[in-house]
């Protein structure tokens, strides 16, 4: 089974495949991670990866499609994959149809994850992320709080922000969405693969939704 998640910057993306990971064993694509991986290992890509990310502009179409091409036919996803961050634009939308063909992979879902903007914002600033696991807290919410300030309840280490969770990043980021990634929703809805998931509410209700619609 292999998904797409489509979804402005904190609609849930990232804790939703955590979920649908562990419980249906998929392999986790995240174009974001991969790219932050890179950096962090001193990639020779490692320059212009950062410039984008920082100022919340998209990574070029031809680094992140090596990254995902290598990705997919690894064994790791033999029994599927969720992408998150990816495809978000349509000319990478089109490459990775090539690519599904060309390896004869069935695209499976896409699930959109519908957010307000200002909701969106709120979550962004107040978002801290375990460097370890990288799981997702939030200063403002209580259901996401951590129990100790600051500290992964798993892991014990201390919660890092990301460079680009911040207002500036935020609005080029959600501006991004709407001109390029948002498209892909039509994309995917003539192919008839398409769901809207309402992603205003909590993540155990964005879960069930989706859990509904993949075991009906
Ligand atoms: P994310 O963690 O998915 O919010 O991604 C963080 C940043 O990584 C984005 O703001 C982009 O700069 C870059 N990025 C992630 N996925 C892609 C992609 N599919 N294409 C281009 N840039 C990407």
């Amino acid at each position: 089974m292999n998904i797409i998640l489509i979804a402005a910057p904190a609609a849930g993306k990232g804790t939703e495949s955590e979920r649908l990971i562990s419980e249906y064993k998929l392999a986790h694509i995240s174009t974001g991670d991969l790219l932050r991986k890179a950096i962090k290992e001193n990639s020779p890509l490692k320059d212009e990866i950062q410039s984008a990310i920082s100022s919340g502009k998209l990574v070029s179409d031809e680094i992140i499609l090596k990254l995902i091409e290598n990705k997919i036919l690894d064994k790791e996803c033999a029994n599927g994959y969720i992408l998150d961050g990816f495809p978000r634009n349509i000319a990478q939308a089109k490459k990775y149809d090539e690519m599904l063909e060309k390896n004869n992979i069935d695209p499976g879902y896409v699930f959109v994850i519908d957010i307000d903007k200002e909701k969106a914002k709120q979550r962004i600033v107040g978002r801290r992320n375990c460097p370890k696991c990288g799981r997702i807290y939030s200063t403002i919410f209580e259901q996401t709080k951590p129990k100790v300030d600051g500290i992964c309840d798993s892991c014990g280490v201390e919660l890092i922000k990301r460079a680009d969770d911040n207002e500036s990043a935020f609005e080029n980021r959600y501006q991004i969405y709407l001109n390029e990634t948002a498209p892909l929703i039509d994309f995917y809805a003539k192919k008839g693969i398409l769901y809207h998931i309402d992603g205003n509410t909590d993540k155990n209700y964005t879960h069930k939704q989706i859990k509904d619609i993949l075991e009906k």
